[in-house]
């Protein structure tokens, strides 16, 4: 799937002349950084240094900056398609552009090099763990809260290893703890990535729902497979990947309903997200529908929980 546009480095480059007041690069760029909604103290060491896109979570390290000389220096943050020239004096520099705009390409090239290896790698330590995990326990504490079994879940040690797979290869594993806190291997990839309940193989009818709880309660009650997104950031994308494979299929996208948001002015990002995903791939949306007064249910699992008389 081919949806973005080729764009010139050129076209996406701003200049940013620095207000005259600055006396130093690293004040010009702190300048810079902060109209990007990023607070931070330049280093000029003359390498590249990576910060944290503020709209990401923490530790993302998607912007980079680097100063080259005590009159120019450049930085991008790397999923806005940010890629700016900051110098002191004047804004045409075309040295310094030149040479940021080398550094861009630099860094674009390094960063995906090494996003690559780090990925490779825990593909790798994902196919060696599944091999050597043994089947997930009934009586995980996880499990047991949430009334679950463990399908095809397999257990390492006190972790459940949830596979996750891009066209059919394993990639990466969610980790899920006893405590119900979930983690992906280090560096795996995330982009595309599902996991799956039941088999897909025949399927007349699929669900796309977002984690696994989510899922496996699901398929409890409906008994027909169910696609796994990681959340509901992914929903669009895997729900995608399965229409390909299955362009005959009846798909039906299930939501999370996080109705508290609105009361606070937020948007209802799980309805949103599933109704988008839904509209995609012209599938039927589904969105749970809440035992009366229910403040805390957002998902089917907890719908579902809420009706057995357990705890979430
Ligand atoms: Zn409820």
């Amino acid at each position: 799937m081919e949806t973005t546009k080729a764009r010139s480095p050129e076209r996406s480059r701003t200049h940013t002349k620095a207000p005259l007041n600055h006396t130093t690069i690293e004040a010009a760029l702190a300048v810079s950084l902060a109209r990007h909604g990023v607070t931070l103290a330049p280093r000029a060491s003359g390498r590249f240094e990576r910060f944290d896109a503020p709209d990401k979570p923490k530790g993302n390290g998607n912007g980079w900056y680097r100063i080259h000389s005590p009159l120019a220096a450049s930085f991008g943050i790397w999923h806005q398609d940010v890629n700016e020239v900051v110098t002191l004096h004047g804004a045409s520099d075309p040295e310094a552009a030149a040479q940021a705009r080398l550094d861009a390409m630099r860094y674009r090239e390094r960063r995906d090099r090494e996003r690559q290896q780090r990925g490779a790698q825990a593909a790798e330590k994902a196919r060696r763990w599944w091999a050597e995990a043994g089947p997930g326990d009934p009586s995980h504490p996880w499990l047991a809260r949430k009334r679950l079994p463990p399908h095809a879940l397999r257990q390492r040690g006190e972790m459940l290893l949830m596979p996750m797979y891009v066209e059919g290869e394993l990639v990466n594993l969610e980790r899920i703890f006893p405590d119900g806190s979930k983690r992906t291997l280090p560096g795996g990839r995330l982009e595309g990535v599902a996991s799956l309940i039941g088999d897909l193989s025949g399927a007349e009818r699929v669900l796309v729902a977002e984690g696994w709880s989510n899922a496996a309660a699901l398929y409890e009650a409906m008994g027909c497979p169910v696609v796994i997104a990681r959340n509901f950031a992914y929903l669009e994308e895997v729900a995608i990947g399965l229409r390909q494979r299955l362009p005959e299929a009846e798909i039906t996208i299930c939501g999370n309903d996080y109705h508290h948001l609105p009361a606070h002015g937020l948007p209802n990002i799980g309805r949103v997200a599933a109704r988008h995903a839904a509209l995609a791939i012209d599938a039927t949306l589904l969105m749970p529908s809440f035992c009366e007064g229910c403040k805390t249910c957002t998902d089917f699992a907890d719908v579902r929980l809420c009706r057995l008389g357990g705890d979430k």
